[in-house]
Parts: C-alpha cells; sequence; structure tokens
C-alpha cells in the first residue's frame, strides 16, 4: 500500500520514466533581504536554500547542460528545472521572460519550476507564468510555512496570509500547478496548529506539498534564539508524530513533494539526527507501516475559515 501519494510516482506515471530536478540558480534575491522589506530575510534562511544549484547566466541552455552532467544518471533523459535559490519571480519582467522562455525551449526539459513568493506575483508575471505553462508545464513553488499569523511575524515572512490566498486563486484559475512549503517544529508551534496550517493548504485546492522539518542552520537569526535557549528543536518521534497527522489531514490526491527537508549537513545545528537522511526515511516508513498512516484518512472537505 502506497501510504501517500509521492512525487516519484506521480512523475513515473505523468512521464514513464523516471525525472531529474536540476537545481538551479537565477541569480535572484527577496524583498526581505534587499531591503524592499527587510534586510535579514526569513529567520531561518541561510541563503534562499540552494546551495547546490548552478548559476544561470545570460545562457539558461549551458547552465541546464551543466547541471545535467552533475545529477544525470547514466540513460537519464527527462528533466525539471527548478529555480530554487530564493525568489524566482523577483526581477523585471523582461529578464524572467528570456530566462524561462530559454528554459522550456529545451527539448529535455519537461517541467519548469520556480520557487518564489506570493508577495511577488503581479498580474503581468501570473500572465507570462500562464504563457510558459502552454509550452511545459509550470509549477509555481510557494513558501507559506505556517497559517498562524504570530509565527509568520516572528518568521519574518513579510506578507500575510490573504496575500497567500488571492496569489493561489490567480495561479489556479490560469491552471498552474501550485506547490506549497510548510515548515514542522516552528517555535511556539503546537502539534494541533502545525495540523491546522496542513489542512489549510489540503482545502487550498493547490496540487502539491512539501513538508520540511525546521532545521536550525549557522548563521541565521533563528540560530541566535536556538543557541540562547528559547525554543527547542523536535525529536525524530515527535516529528514523525506530526507529519502522520499532517499526511492524514491532506487530501488523498495532494502530491507530496518532501517529508523531510534537505538542510546542508556542514550548516546544520539541531536537530542532528535530521543529518543522517536514509535513517530518518527508513523511520518514516517503518512508523507508516506501523501505524497503517493512509494520506487522506482525515482529511474534510469544506471552506477555509
Ligand atoms: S523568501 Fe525564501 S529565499 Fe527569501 S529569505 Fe525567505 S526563505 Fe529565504
Amino acid at each position: 500500500m502506497e501510504h501517500y501519494r509521492s512525487l516519484n510516482s506521480t512523475l513515473q506515471e505523468q512521464f514513464g520514466e523516471k525525472v531529474y530536478k536540476l537545481a538551479l540558480d537565477g541569480g535572484f534575491t527577496c524583498p526581505t533581504r534587499d531591503g524592499t522589506k527587510g534586510t535579514g530575510g526569513c529567520i531561518f534562511c541561510a541563503g534562499g536554500s540552494g546551495d547546490f544549484s548552478i548559476p544561470v547566466g545570460e545562457d539558461a541552455e549551458e547552465a541546464i547542460e551543466t547541471a545535467k552532467s552533475v545529477v544525470a544518471e547514466k540513460g537519464a533523459r527527462k528533466f525539471i528545472a527548478y529555480y530554487q535559490s530564493y525568489t524566482g519571480t523577483y526581477a523585471p519582467l523582461d529578464r524572467l521572460r528570456r530566462l524561462y522562455t530559454q528554459t522550456v525551449r529545451h527539448p529535455d526539459i519537461v517541467a519548469l519550476s520556480i520557487g518564489t513568493r506570493p508577495d511577488c506575483l503581479g498580474e503581468e508575471t501570473v500572465a507570462l507564468l500562464s504563457e510558459l505553462n502552454t509550452v511545459k508545464p509550470v509549477w509555481i513553488e510557494l513558501g507559506l510555512q505556517t497559517i498562524h499569523p504570530e509565527t509568520a511575524a516572528y518568521i519574518r515572512r513579510g506578507y500575510p496570509l490573504p496575500v497567500f490566498d488571492d496569489a493561489i486563486r490567480r495561479l489556479l484559475e490560469r491552471g498552474i500547478t501550485v506547490v506549497v512549503h510548510m515548515i514542522i517544529g516552528l517555535p511556539g508551534e503546537t502539534p494541533e496548529m502545525i495540523c491546522r496550517t496542513a489542512e489549510y493548504i489540503g482545502r487550498s485546492g493547490v496540487q502539491g506539498i512539501k513538508l520540511q522539518l525546521l532545521h536550525v542552520l549557522k548563521g541565521t537569526a533563528l540560530a541566535d534564539d536556538y543557541l540562547a535557549g528559547k525554543f527547542r528543536a523536535l525529536s525524530l518521534e515527535e516529528y514523525i508524530d506530526i507529519m502522520e497527522q499532517c499526511i492524514e489531514r491532506l487530501p488523498p490526491e495532494m502530491v507530496v513533494h518532501r517529508l523531510t527537508g534537505d538542510g546542508a549537513k556542514r550548516s546544520l545545528i539541531a536537530p542532528l539526527w535530521s543529518a543522517d537522511k536514509k535513517r530518518v526515511l527508513n523511520e518514516i516508513n517503518r512508523a507508516f507501516e506501523r501505524d497503517g498512516i493512509r494520506q487522506g484518512s482525515k482529511f474534510v472537505h469544506g471552506a477555509q475559515k
């Protein structure tokens, strides 16, 4: 039994073979970094989660070829171009158009995935994404992290929940696939609060979710609070328990893109157990089996409150 709808099996169904992600860095920044909304970035962010991304200059094709040679197993033929660093729609429209048009035109790219923020999706940008979506599927990944305003203020997310609601409505209306990131283990959040965020995303109509463990990384403001003893990191058991509850509350058809997180090991402060990704995934699979977890078993349809 498949306990949850994984990205790998979904891609296999959709494209008929294994599809590889190419991590690309379009050279963006964020409004919470460049002074528009702040300068420090989100409290947990050590640099846009793009440590292993290939920088893209004027020529996306060249970067795609380099990225392919880094990740691809022999015989790999299909790739998703993933612009994961910083805010992938935070640049002048003509630059976005040039970069992303070059990307979707590459014959080996089967989908374009862009990590961005809901407050960086103006009408013209959404229109461009919609146009690109007619060439290759476009996925927009949004870092919501939490629906709770007090946590959003603490992590310096920089936009209120209605901005997220409005952005996903406009993206979904245009037929663009949306994947939402949420963090499990943010300071001050109880398991019930975390489950409410999962439920909210589950009912929002978006197609995908990334569940991420909170990583405390060196050089972040979050690390200062952690080292000052202001909060503690989750144990592996606690994480799995909360994650299971979230999975059960998601609609069965929602694609789960991630169950943990990909923190850079060398800058990880806590929780240290998360560095052993293989063990974590084994423990998760064992727990899913033991607890008979089934995605959607506690999903409740209904309008957002
Ligand atoms: S918007 Fe994303 S990349 Fe930018 S500071 Fe926040 S988490 Fe980091």
